[in-house]
């Protein structure tokens, strides 16, 4: 299978690959293949499992919680149904969306998908389908609420007694079967069951696919020197367009929600008719206080180190498309592959503050409700995500002279 590799652009010709084998970019060691093996009847039967799972966690309680003597129960919609209560209507309303409706929808079309109605569907409907599908993935924070409700269950714990109810093991069943699910799922061989790729000809001279003003398709891979790709009808560039100026812009607006996310409150503490203002370092310090020390490392981290670090190492990589590629810029281009994957774990404060709104709710007896910070918070992680995605890695190993005269003709 003829392919450019997503990182360096380098023009790869993979041969078939063995059941255990993984094929890796000779330059930047992407990893190009994934395993090759037929999964479509674990796919169905994990999504399948995931989906009930899911669905059963939805109607019994979460988590209960007492102080007291008055006990507090939620169900897992509560999560997200007290937010609105308080205001927060956009936040609500991403909690339910990247851990309950962005999920459901996914596993409902895999199963499907892997039952064969990508070749039974006319292509125009199975092309769109399969788009749809991928585009739903990065969005899910499923397991990252998971960790959320475990590190609030550590914050509270010393306050009030705390259990968890059936749904809660209902959702851990469900994490593992939707990560099992997903780490099966091949997007080569979906794409090849809507339409197989052509191999191009002209290639054989050639080391980038740029030297040719080949395109390679960021939906499905396939090669061509047209405008639309011929597989999944997707616009084609040789470069995502204006990717450092919009990884730029997007950079800038989370590092100014970053000042307001930490000095403003993140949530506030109400005991006994006072209330107590919490910020993200006050959470991490009393945490660090109560003896949770790996907790609060993990969410100094999180919420603190990554962002910045993260927004540093972008600003970075956009300076260094000026200039050619050298020895380092395979460890560039790995640095960036990592900024991308932790990207979203540092939502996992998000999930925080929400499951402790909606649990602690005795009045002035104790209650915890949001605070602005945590809205730039959420603002802030989602910019630094988008900031990740619009950059394009490629641009790393071109050459910024002749980069700039190709993409004008563009
Ligand atoms: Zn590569
Ligand atoms: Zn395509």
């Amino acid at each position: 299978m003829q392919t450019a590799c997503p990182s360096c652009d380098l023009i790869i010709d993979i041969p078939e690959i063995n059941a255990k084998q993984v094929a890796l970019c000779p330059r930047c060691s992407h990893k190009i293949r994934g395993i090759n093996i037929n999964h479509d009847t674990e796919i169905v039967a994990l999504s399948l499992s995931a989906l009930l799972m899911l669905l059963s966690s939805m109607f019994y309680p979460f988590i209960s919680f007492s102080s007291n003597g008055i006990t507090q129960t939620i169900t897992l919609p509560d999560a997200a149904r007290i937010l609105f209560n308080y205001d927060s209507d956009l936040l609500g309303l991403f909690i339910d969306i990247s851990i309950i409706i962005l999920p459901m929808s996914l596993l409902i079309i895999l199963i499907p998908l892997h039952l064969g109605a990508l070749k039974a569907l006319p292509q125009a409907v199975a092309r769109k389908l399969l788009k749809f599908t991928l585009t739903l993935e990065p969005w899910i924070m499923s397991e990252i609420f998971l960790i959320g409700v475990l590190v609030s269950m550590v914050k509270i714990m010393s306050l009030a007694e705390v259990s968890f109810g059936i749904s809660f093991f209902a959702y851990v069943g469900f994490v593992i079967f939707y990560i099992s699910a997903l780490t099966r799922l091949n997007r080569a061989r979906l794409w090849s069951q809507v339409s197989p790729v052509t191999t191009l000809q002209n290639t054989s001279n050639t080391e980038r696919a740029i030297d040719e003003n080949i395109k390679a398709c960021h939906v499905c891979h396939q090669l061509s020197v047209e405008s639309i790709c011929p597989r999944c009808h997707s616009k084609t560039y040789l470069r995502n367009p204006y990717s450092v100026q919009k990884a730029a812009a997007w950079l800038v607006t989370s590092l100014i929600c970053y000042i307001p996310a930490n000095l403003l409150p993140i949530m506030y503490t109400i005991s006994l008719g006072d209330e107590t203002p919490a910020t993200l370092i006050s959470g991490v310090i009393t945490l660090w206080n109560s003896g949770s020390y790996p907790i609060a490392i993990i969410i100094f981290f999180a919420s603190v180190v990554v962002p910045l670090a993260k927004a540093l190492i972008l600003s970075f990589l956009c300076f260094m498309v000026t200039k050619p590629a050298n020895l380092h810029t395979k460890g560039y281009t790995k640095v960036y592959q990592l900024t991308e994957f932790i990207g979203k774990w540092s939502m996992i404060d998000v999930f925080v503050v929400a499951i402790l709104v909606a649990l602690v709710q005795l009045g002035n007896l104790m209650s915890v409700t949001p605070g602005l910070g945590i809205v730039f918070f959420t603002v802030m992680v989602l910019c630094q995500m988008m900031a990740a995605h619009a950059f394009d890695p490629r641009l790393l190993w071109d050459s910024p002279k002749i980069i700039t005269q190709r993409i004008k003709h563009d």
